[in-house]
């Protein structure tokens, strides 16, 4: 490593709070699905931040309309209108079948807007008594890092000492669906669910689950809702990954891709009464809908289409997979994915598989362990069959060595 590389790490652990413990690379330039650190060495970027950089780094087109609208106007806050936010909503309901859409910033705030919005709906619309509504989410979730999402995560990490927290919040199994409809009563409001449970290791659950999800939900008068904040935008080769299952929600949570990694932009989508119970002065956000966040998500979802991109994820996705497959090691104890979200689970005996993503990382690979014993794979969906090979020649040298 050269002294400036050692100088940017011990830095941000001086200052910084120490929430993270990065791979040791400090990257400079991304273009497309490549990144470049300080040294000038190229990575293959199989996390794109997570998912939110879907459409490759620094896409010009969305870069274009950035600087483009950065040049014009930011933000004027909702205190007044501006010209991009109903073109903004027009394309995205367009896009998504929606009928109303709340702009936000982070992904945590769209959840958090989503629980506001179906507990008030639960109130004034389903008849639930005051202070009484409930909502059911399942365990191993990952919604966030506020206060109130980390309240309803069943991992100790990510809730331990941070409470008190709030009531209101029920946890049942994932991909369980009698166990939803046992925990249904009276006053449930909303199930809040991922149709792939990323953080928890991409989790994909059974056939027919979601199917019977949607049917208890309108039985009992229940409004699903699905956070496609990662699953969504073409990651799991599709739009949205509930048309994997041929369903729709009530409410869909999207933020990630929505901006192509330029600018931390998300939306709640609905496309029934729950977004029309708020009223003016009761929700809000000084950024959400701001003019330069507008411009950026609509080139963003632009080039989705426009590109080829969800189909790309299809396709890329399937090549990977049966790649990933193809590759006899005893380190890998499962693989599985949908479009390009996907992962390898390392057997225990195999070794932390933080190790696994440093030994990819000296071979000009970078992708993020989750929960110890899996490797998440998650490349932008531009990526071609040519790279898809060539990472899988890499991710086979690697998980044929034994780091344990
Ligand atoms: C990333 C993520 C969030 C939170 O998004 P932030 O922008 O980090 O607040 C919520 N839900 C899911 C499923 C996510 O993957």
């Amino acid at each position: 490593m050269s002294a400036s590389v050692i100088d940017f790490i011990a830095t941000e652990a001086r200052f910084g709070a120490r929430n993270y413990e990065p791979i040791g690379v400090v990257l400079s330039r991304g273009e497309g699905v490549w990144v470049w650190d300080t040294e000038g060495n190229r990575y293959l970027d199989c996390l794109s931040a997570y998912s939110a950089v879907s459409q490759g780094h620094c896409h010009p087109k969305i870069l274009a309309a950035m600087v483009e609208q950065a040049h014009r106007l930011t933000l004027t806050s909702r205190a007044f209108h501006n010209d991009q936010l109903a073109l903004f909503y027009e394309e995205i309901a367009a896009l998504t079948g929606s009928h109303k859409v709340l702009p936000m910033n982070s992904g945590a705030e769209a959840v958090e807007s989503a629980i506001k919005s179906v507990r008030k709906w639960g109130y004034e619309v389903k008849g639930v008594p005051d202070g009484q509504a409930e909502i059911i989410v399942c365990a191993n979730n990952f919604h966030g890092r506020t206060l109130g999402v980390v309240g309803f995560s069943t991992d100790p990490e990510t809730r331990g000492h941070f409470g008190p927290f709030a009531p209101g919040f029920k946890v049942i199994p994932f991909g369980d669906a009698p166990a939803l409809a046992e925990a249904i009563n009276p006053n449930t409001v909303a199930f809040l669910v991922e149709p792939i449970q990323g953080e928890a290791g991409v989790v994909i659950p059974p056939a027919g689950y979601f199917t019977e999800v949607r049917e208890l939900c309108t039985a009992n008068n229940v409004m699903l809702v699905l956070d496609e904040i990662q699953t969504g935008l073409g990651r799991t080769g599709k739009l949205l990954a509930e048309q994997h299952e041929g369903i729709e929600a009530d409410v869909t949570l999207l933020g990630k891709a929505l901006s192509g990694g330029f600018y931390p932009v998300s939306a709640v989508l609905s496309n029934n009464d729950v977004l029309g119970t708020l009223r003016p002065g009761q929700h809000g956000s000084t950024f959400g809908g701001n003019p330069l966040a507008c411009a950026v998500a609509r080139a963003a979802m632009r080039v989705l289409v426009e590109e080829g991109m969800i189909e790309n994820a299809a396709r890329q996705g399937a090549r990977f997979l049966e790649g990933l497959k193809d590759i006899r090691a005893n380190t890998i104890r499962d693989v599985r994915g949908r479009g390009l979200m996907l992962a390898v689970e390392l057997h225990p005996e195999a070794g932390r598989a933080r190790r696994y993503c440093e030994a990819l990382q000296a071979k000009g690979i970078l992708a993020k362990d989750t929960h110890e014993h899996t490797i998440r794979i998650a490349p932008p969906l531009v990526i071609t069959g040519d790279q898809v090979d060539w990472a899988l020649e890499r991710f086979a040298a690697i998980l044929t060595q034994d780091f344990s």
